[in-house]
């Protein structure tokens, strides 16, 4: 039989290499030393040979059972290596006290070699079980941790069931002037994200511009205004869009709606000809328990000076907006302004003290007698 010749750098102690690695860096060393060796064997003997291997490090068997996280390229090749002739059934652990490489490295007395692992391997050897029942898998230790893993990188999308915002969010803002700047905020962020779109270079990412444009604003309160619609009157615009007539007992059939070419939910009607501009022959339609209702109330009551109800409303309408229960929505912003509370509250009423004592004695005439003087007084001063 012709003998084994091993290659010359596995005749020589191996050492550890500087610059010095890590523990696990070592251990994995030492796997794929021991997957060569294993291979120069089955290369050697002509039969088939079940092959079992074991390692005290929990880490190495980690990296060689691993099929969820990747690694960097020292451990990457290594465990590539040792998985190309070798499958990670085949690797078990074995623990410390049990471990016959151990001697070799850590001082035995020479009368307790004989019964050291040291000769004839652990007792484990010659059992059909191994030290872990055979079966077991590991798992990477601390990976969030361990620098020789690479970091998970998670890319998430967002689908909305919607294509409009949820307006329930608008119930944040006080001011219609507020809602209608955050949103366009949101438009422009969204439009710098879209290169060939950006406008200003300065305009980058999420960030803050102080100059909106008009056509962005614009933009905005129509998207406001669609999400309130939408919210409201789901059915009667699902109707519209299939052509279809409205459910009977909605509270906008007698309007007459039709939807416009920016999606928008306007009031029908007979004065199409009319010459008026499309704001006030088709005013928008919006719930006026909307809180967008009450948002755009309140703001043209604001513009027009707190003056009272049908002017408010004259406002609104002539903006452009029909609200739905407009009356009770105009009366319950008016009610709640705390400056008309103030400038239309009734006058406060001084309560007089009693009438002096000598006014009211029954006593003959000129009993009391007082005498109203007025100047001019001469005042000399030294
Ligand atoms: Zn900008
Ligand atoms: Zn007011």
């Amino acid at each position: 039989m012709e003998a084994v010749k091993l290659p010359s750098s596995w005749e020589k102690p191996k050492l550890a290499p500087q610059p010095e690695a890590s523990i696990p860096r070592l251990e994995l060393c030492t796997a794929v030393l021991a997957v060569e060796l294993a291979d120069l064997v089955h290369q050697e003997l002509d039969m088939e040979v079940d092959t079992t291997f074991y390692t005290d490090s929990k880490v190495v068997l980690g990296y060689i059972h691993n099929e969820v996280r990747h690694f960097y390229v020292y451990v990457a090749n290594r465990v590539q290596r040792i998985r190309r002739t070798s499958k990670p059934q085949q690797w078990h652990y074995v623990p410390t006290d049990l471990n016959p490489a151990d001697c070799g490295t850590r001082s035995v007395p020479a009368i307790r070699l004989h019964d050291a692992p040291w000769l004839n391997g652990p007792a484990f050897l010659s059992r059909p079980s191994t030290p872990d029942d055979g079966n077991q898998t590991y798992h990477l230790i601390d990976p969030d941790q361990d620098t020789e893993i690479r970091q998970v990188v998670s890319t998430f999308t967002t689908h909305t069931s919607s294509s409009c915002l949820n307006s329930e969010r608008f119930e944040r803002f006080s001011s219609w002037i507020a809602v209608t700047r955050a949103v366009a905020h949101l438009i422009h962020i969204a439009r710098t994200f879209n290169k060939r779109n950006t406008i200003n270079k300065a305009c980058n990412g999420w960030h803050c511009c102080r100059t909106l444009t008009v056509e962005v604003l614009n933009q905005a309160k129509n998207i406001v205004v669609k999400a309130a619609q939408r919210y409201d009157y789901a059915t009667e615009i699902n109707c519209l869009e299939e052509s279809k007539k409205l459910p009977s007992d909605s509270a906008i059939k007698t309007l007459d709606p039709f939807i416009d070419e920016q999606g928008l939910h306007r009031v029908g009607g007979r004065t199409r000809r009319a010459g008026l501009s499309q704001e006030e022959m088709h005013p928008i339609i919006i719930s006026g328990k909307h809180h967008v209702a009450t948002l755009l109330v309140r703001h043209h009551h604001q513009s027009i000076h707190h003056q009272g109800r049908h002017l408010t409303e004259g406002a609104v309408r002539a903006a452009g907006f029909w609200i739905v229960g407009g009356k009770r929505c105009v009366s319950r912003v008016i009610h709640f302004c705390v400056r008309c509370k103030r400038l239309r509250g009734s006058v406060q009423v001084q309560k007089l003290s009693n009438l002096p004592e000598d006014r009211m004695d029954f006593s003959p005439p000129f009993t009391n007698v007082s005498m109203d003087v007025f100047g001019p007084w001469p005042v000399t001063s030294r």
